[in-house]
């Protein structure tokens, strides 16, 4: 199964992620997880994408595409995976046509700015697993740990106001021709395109997607 998760920053996609990987035995690919690796490992790219990151940009298509490609390339994505957070331009969308993946679904979470602005303002991370929680609509078991490893939560540092603003901004811009590309593509292929109200609980979104996905099955 090839899915694409498309969603504003805060939309809930790395939340349902978790779900939709473990069910499908399929791995995640968050490019923002990834991006932030390099950052942390302070590599070559980690130094170049620092900034770019903090202030809310958009990485070029040429770093986060060669990523992915790397990614993909490894032996647990042969029968499939989820992209979340790519593509977020049309050349990034592009891209995955290039490599001849198939894509089953393309999931777009709808939410409007205002909630997506307290949901960014209360998100807690576990850096290494990418596991995300809320202080209020997702806490974990115990206050400020991770609920596997009781590991340390962390804020993200592009969570300032300024950068979720600009953030925003960017997926607004892109998100248009992105719809316009997959509507496309599901008339040219079997890839079925679904938005889903992304403002319900957590546990109503996943049920939502669970008979999504079940029901169309090719
Ligand atoms: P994204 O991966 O799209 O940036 P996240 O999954 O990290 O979004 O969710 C952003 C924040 O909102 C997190 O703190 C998460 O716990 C919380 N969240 C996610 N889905 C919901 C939901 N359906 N209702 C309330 N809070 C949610
Ligand atoms: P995310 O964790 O998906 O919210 O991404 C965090 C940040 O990483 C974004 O604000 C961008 O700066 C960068 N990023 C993640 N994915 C992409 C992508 N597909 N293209 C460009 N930049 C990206």
């Amino acid at each position: 199964m090839y899915i694409i998760l498309l969603g504003a920053p805060g939309s809930g996609k790395g939340t349902q992620s978790k779900f939709i990987t473990k069910k499908y035995k399929i791995p995640q690919i968050s490019t923002g997880d990834i991006l932030r690796e390099n950052i942390k490992k302070n590599n070559n790219i980690g130094k170049k994408i620092f900034n770019i990151l903090n202030n809310g940009d958009l990485v070029s298509d040429d770093i986060v595409c060669r990523l992915v490609y790397k990614r993909i390339k490894q032996d647990d994505c042969s029968k499939g995976f989820l992209l979340d957070g790519f593509p977020r331009t049309i050349q990034q969308a592009k891209y995955i046509s290039y490599l001849g993946i198939k894509i089953n679904f393309v999931l777009e979470f709808i939410v409007p700015d205002e909630l997506i602005l307290k949901r960014i303002s209360g998100r807690r991370i576990h850096i290494k697993s990418g596991r995300t929680y809320h202080v209020y609509f997702n806490p974990p078991k115990k206050q400020g740990v991770d609920d596997i490893t009781q590991e340390k939560l962390t804020i993200r540092e592009d969570d300032k106001l300024e950068s979720v603003k600009k953030r925003l901004k960017n997926y607004k811009k892109e998100i248009n021709q992105l719809n316009q590309y997959y509507l496309k593509e599901q008339k040219n292929q079997n890839l079925k395109f679904f938005k889903i109200d992304g403002t319900t609980t957590p546990k109503n979104i996943q049920n939502k997607i669970k008979i999504i996905l079940k029901n169309n099955k090719n």
